[in-house]
């Protein structure tokens, strides 16, 4: 669809359930393609560090699994893409119909492609189980992808811990709220043809080329 294609501006959303590699490869596409990288996830874990109102807010709901209400994650979104001149990778968001409205209206973006990664649940179960971060956002996979030194990261030398919502019974509410509320949302996207569904599961390099031949054909 030729998301290279000069002075035209892109906006291209990445969704899939938790753990399918959205992080992974939607910053790795704003990369290639020069466009702007924004993290809904990332954005509110921030909050959380931070300890300011809209951290307090989401904190619970991000610790059990849920979602943070549609108004709060939308606000963050609008005041993020203010800053934004260009293009934008939107990972995480729009996770619900409202939001997917909200994009539109409020915030006055139509997506020009969605990418859906689909990886199955006893595959996404695994990965988070096994999921390690850094406190600056580095992931690894306690046996698919380890540090050198374990448990300590490779890039800043932090601890590594495992994400407060990565637990076995939050992993199990995070995908039933998938299931219950982000997918409805993808169904609508197919009906409008912008959705592209990409195989997310084997080595990283393999999801990126069919990431990347997704969008730029
Ligand atoms: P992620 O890093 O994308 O797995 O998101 C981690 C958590 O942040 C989710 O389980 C939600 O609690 C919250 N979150 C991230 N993006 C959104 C969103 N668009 N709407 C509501 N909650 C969100």
């Amino acid at each position: 669809m030729g998301a290279e294609e000069e002075g035209v501006t892109h906006h291209i959303i990445v969704i899939g359930p938790p753990a399918s590699g959205k992080g992974t490869h939607g910053q790795r596409l704003s990369v290639d393609l020069g466009l702007d990288h924004v993290a809904t996830g990332d954005l509110l874990r921030t909050h959380v560090a931070e300890r300011d109102e809209l951290g307090e807010a989401a904190e619970d709901y991000m610790s059990q699994g849920q979602l943070v209400p549609d108004e709060l994650v939308v606000r963050m979104l609008s005041e993020r893409l203010a800053d934004t001149a260009g293009g934008v990778v939107l990972d995480g968001f729009p996770r619900t119909v409202a939001q997917a409205d909200a994009l539109a209206d409020q915030v006055g973006l139509g997506p020009t492609l969605v990418i859906v990664l689909e990886v199955p649940e006893q595959v996404l179960v695994e990965r988070i189980a096994g999921r390690r971060v850094c406190p600056n956002g580095h992931v690894y996979h306690v046996s698919a992808d380890p540090s050198e030194q374990p448990g300590v990261c490779d890039i800043d030398g932090e601890p590594l811990e495992q994400r407060p919502d990565d637990t076995p019974e939050t992993i199990r509410e995070r995908l039933s709220v998938y299931r219950d509320q982000t997918e409805p949302l993808v169904d609508r996207y197919a009906r409008q043809g912008l959705v592209s569904r990409v195989d997310g599961v084997g080595e990283p390099e393999d999801v990126y080329a069919r990431v990347r031949q997704a969008v730029l054909g």
